[in-house]
């Protein structure tokens, strides 16, 4: 998505060990229209596909699968929660996620309410690295006997294994940019859908 790139290019930062700061328009502070945009954008590459509801993880996926969910005729978006609440039913599909950004692993928890059987889901997040999100999240569907319909990811960092793993399983993934870094640590930009 060439806007998006634009975006990257103007507003993101690179931090050490590999992490792009977006945090002026998706981890932070968020551009509204922007995301608009590319919530349109994710509609567009899965408009062939039935989807029931979205799934996504807290915190930052929330934003983008919100808005993303009103160009998919308003479905109810989820998001795996990563802390124990009050809020929380007992009743939960549970999956291991190691965290890049944190450097541990933490659990996600979706109530079994909120995620059935049949249910056709996109999986939205903002970032692919490795890929343990993502996987924590396919884990989570495939155990409420639901099904994944798509991934649809805001920034692949392509030199990353999330990619790769995904598409070797066969999963529908679009990413709306594809990122690696050069040996000036420069960003450069990859084919994308
Ligand atoms: P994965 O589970 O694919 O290894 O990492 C994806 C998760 O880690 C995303 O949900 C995102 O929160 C975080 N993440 C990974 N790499 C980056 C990065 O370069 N920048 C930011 N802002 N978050 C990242």
């Amino acid at each position: 998505m060439k806007l998006l790139e634009e975006k990257i290019r103007s507003e993101g930062r690179i931090s050490e060990g590999g992490v792009l700061k977006v945090d002026s328009f998706l981890n932070h502070q968020l551009d509204v229209e922007f995301l608009n945009e590319m919530g349109k954008e994710f509609k567009r590459l899965f408009s062939d596909v039935e989807i029931t509801k979205i799934l996504t993880i807290e915190a930052s996926g929330i934003a983008i699968a919100s808005i993303a969910a009103q160009y998919f005729g308003n479905v109810p978006v989820v998001f795996a929660k990563k802390t124990e609440s009050k809020n929380l039913d007992a009743d939960t599909y549970d999956s291991d996620v190691f965290s890049f950004t944190k450097g541990k692993t933490y659990k996600i928890k979706v109530s079994k309410r909120y995620m059935n059987k049949g249910d056709k889901v996109l999986i939205l997040d903002d970032f692919l690295a490795n890929g343990f999100a993502t996987l924590g999240m396919i884990d989570i569907v495939k155990k409420a006997e639901a099904e994944v319909a798509g991934v649809g990811i805001v920034i692949e960092k392509s030199f990353q294994s999330g990619g790769n793993i995904l598409r070797e399983l066969g999963v529908n993934l679009h990413s709306l940019a594809r990122i690696e870094f050069d040996e000036k640590n420069q960003i450069i930009f990859n084919e994308n859908d």
